[in-house]
């Protein structure tokens, strides 16, 4: 398996709920190497530009809306198959549906307040990143 980077987010729902130090947690425990981290409150153009795949989506303003309200943390994993690993740690979008012992089965309140995110491939992770981060902070 390949050494991988993913984009994750602990959401402004789970930051405001105080949730940050047990996401954190579970990314220690699950050994990712966080390559860097920042706390950020995106602006609404920053979250349009980051869902910009779900433009057309009928819950598009709802969720860049929510993810604009106030501070979320940022953050570069890296691991083997950084990518599909934090997906499952994460849980399936809505957190009735997730698997038991999943971040988002465990905190998250609503498919939209879902606590987490994170990079789906290799392509929207390295976009993902990249809208985040500049070179000099991935070294
Ligand atoms: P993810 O990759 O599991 O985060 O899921 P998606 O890429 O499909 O959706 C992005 C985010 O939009 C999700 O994490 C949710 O916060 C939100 N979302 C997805 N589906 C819905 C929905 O049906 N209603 C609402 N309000 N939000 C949704």
């Amino acid at each position: 398996m390949a050494i991988e980077r993913t984009l994750a987010i602990i959401k402004p729902d789970a930051v405001g709920r105080g949730l940050t130090g047990e996401i954190l947690s579970r990314i220690h425990a699950a050994k990712f190497h966080i390559i860097v981290i920042k706390t950020r409150r995106l602006t609404k153009k920053e979250a349009e530009g980051f869902y910009a795949v779900h433009r057309e989506r009928p819950f598009f303003e709802e969720l860049t809306a929510f993810m604009s309200t106030s501070k979320a943390v940022v953050m570069v994993l890296e691991a083997e198959n950084a990518i599909a690993k934090w997906r499952d740690i994460m849980g399936a979008t809505d957190p009735a549906k997730a698997a038991p012992g999943t971040i988002r089965k465990e905190l998250g309140a609503s498919i939209q307040y879902n606590c987490t995110h994170g990079s789906d491939a290799a392509d929207t992770a390295a976009f993902e990143i990249g809208y985040f981060f500049s070179g000099s902070e991935l070294v």
